[in-house]
């Protein structure tokens, strides 16, 4: 079984390995399937939805407060004036839905805590649940920038005080975000074919392979974390960046899939190498921050070198809404180097931006983003659908007002608990460390099989290349689907637990399962060495 030949998967990206896995592990009907590939929670914060559909509620009494007398299902675009009072009134009447409750709240909140005003506060999000107007301005609409840029702050930030200003785009979830990184990099000439990019590895593996795509051509570096060093860059890695070919550095943090965050000494490590190199561009994707533990993000750390991506995705349990965020500080090397670019450069990109501006060297590097997700031309109606942003307004202030961390505490304990629970099962201690998220699990089936058996076990372990062939007989013995370390640039051999989707009865019948197929490599490796 072992030496059937599984290297023709090995291109594959994880994700999509996981659809062959997936294959396997349902071709038993009477069995259960258990996925535990993919990241997307079975969770959810109720909340907010319900503020929305209250909200809903409300902006269609508004809409209808013109052209009702037609009485042919005509409505008319709601009123600034006294839109707040109005919305009193209704609170009134329904004032036992949480949502409604959740509204009030937020309305004061904006006032008090944010400085917004509240009429033109409840004017964005109730013209935002109609939809009736394009994005405006497409980068964001205001109010919710303002809440999702407190909301960042609060979430990224720990106990750092803000280092000035920063402006925010809401994309279509990280996914979006990341795209449209690239790409405007790559159109302002801020990369080019054959530049160096640095990937702090392990990482989601679209890191991996979006830079060496035909569009962007680059020279990908390895920034390998340590996993006896608890996940961290050591400081030979780091310095690897000082290396001036390399013109960007990405990571995610808390990493995907090791889920740890960087320590307090990792960050000050950074702060030193970024004095010394000013001119890094570094994309920090901090979507699993908000489940660690007194987090700060590079963002923080390194205000002026740093381009952040945050998504609602994961911690919300709101794949589907597709909302996410790219921030910059207002002073950052992005517009840097766009204002050091070669005057021939500069006269192309003149030419890119002049429908749009009649100063395109003043345009900044957050407003490019949004042009050139709309191929430039199309700027005017660029930018996240507005029910969107009312969504990621109202998870942005479930953030904010949440003071008694009752809807975090809750998401850590549930992943957290999942993640004991998987590795008693698998009869090997869980460890843990104040740094970890536990949003994801590497089980490091070469460093166990180790602990188990003893080292000639995971010798011979490593030596016969088992972790792709493991999954495939994990998948086809028990209906599990874990991903391949490798996929993300681990070098253990290991697999990807999501501790994300599941119900913890599942978790402990991964543990099992999986401590079930070692034991049966454990078994071959007896036989194999019988046989010599
Ligand atoms: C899930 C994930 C994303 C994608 O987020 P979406 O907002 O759903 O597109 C981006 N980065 C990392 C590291 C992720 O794990």
């Amino acid at each position: 079984m072992l030496d059937r030949n599984f290297k023709q998967y090995a291109k594959l990206s994880p994700f999509e390995l996981k659809d062959q896995l997936i294959e396997r592990a349902s071709s038993d009907a009477q069995r259960l399937m258990l996925n535990a590939g993919r990241g997307n929670p079975n969770f959810l914060a109720t909340l907010p939805r319900w503020a929305f559909l209250s909200l809903g509620d409300f902006a269609m009494r508004e809409a209808e407060r013109s052209y009702s007398y037609l009485d042919s299902g005509f409505g008319g675009l709601p009123e600034h004036d006294g839109i707040v009072q109005r919305f009193d009134a209704y609170a009134t009447h329904h004032r036992q839905a949480d949502g409604v409750r959740f509204l009030r709240l937020a309305i004061s909140y904006v006032k008090d805590q944010l400085g917004l005003d509240q009429d033109a506060f409840l004017f964005e999000m109730v013209s935002a649940f109609l939809g009736s107007t394009y994005p405006t301005p497409p980068r964001m609409l205001c109010h919710t920038e303002q809440i999702v840029k407190a909301y960042l702050t609060q979430e990224m930030f720990g106990s750092l005080p803000p280092n000035g200003e920063f402006s925010v785009f809401a994309t279509e979830g990280g996914t979006a975000a990341m795209t449209y990184i690239f790409q405007s990099l790559r159109a302002n000439g801020l990369i080019k074919p054959g530049d160096k990019i640095a990937i702090a590895t392990p990482i989601f593996s679209p890191y991996l392979e979006i830079p060496v795509l035909d569009d962007y051509q680059l020279e990908v570096v390895d920034i390998r974390m340590d996993r006896l060093d608890d996940w961290q860059l050591p400081q030979s890695e780091i310095d690897k960046l000082l290396d001036p070919a390399i013109k960007i550095f990405c990571l995610v943090n808390p990493s995907n899939p090791p889920s740890s965050k960087l320590s307090d000494g990792t960050l000050d490590q950074l702060a030193s190498l970024v004095a010394k190199r000013r001119d890094l561009f570094i994309v920090t994707d901090d979507v699993y921050g908000t489940f660690a533990d007194d987090f700060v993000s590079v963002f923080a750390k390194c205000p002026y070198n740093t381009l952040c991506v945050y998504s609602f995705s994961k911690f919300f349990g709101a794949t589907g809404w597709r909302l996410g965020a790219i921030a910059l500080h207002q002073d950052n090397v992005f517009d840097a180097a766009l204002e050091a670019l070669p005057e021939i450069q500069k006269l192309l990109l003149d030419k890119r931006y002049a429908s749009l501006t009649t100063a395109p060297r003043k345009m900044q590097f957050i407003d490019r983003l949004v042009a050139d997700s709309r191929a430039v031309a199309l700027n005017h109606t660029a930018g996240l659908s507005v029910p969107q942003q009312l969504q990621m307004a109202l998870f942005a202030l479930n953030g904010l007002m949440d003071r008694e961390h009752r809807y975090k505490d809750a998401a850590k304990q549930l992943i957290r608990k999942r993640y004991q629970t998987l590795y008693r099962h698998m009869g090997v201690a869980a460890l843990r460390d104040s740094k970890d998220v536990n949003y994801y699990s590497l089980i490091d089936l070469q460093e166990i099989g180790g602990t188990l058996y003893g080292p000639e076990f995971k010798t011979w372990f490593i030596k016969s290349d088992l972790g792709i062939s493991f999954l495939f007989r994990l998948a086809d013995e028990t209906g599990v689907v874990l991903l391949p370390g490798n996929g993300f640039e681990v070098v253990d051999t290991s697999a990807r637990v999501s501790l994300a989707n599941l119900t913890e009865i599942e978790y402990a019948a991964i543990g099992k399962f999986t401590r079930q197929v070692l034991d049966e490599c454990h078994q071959d490796f007896k036989k194999a060495i019988v046989l010599q």
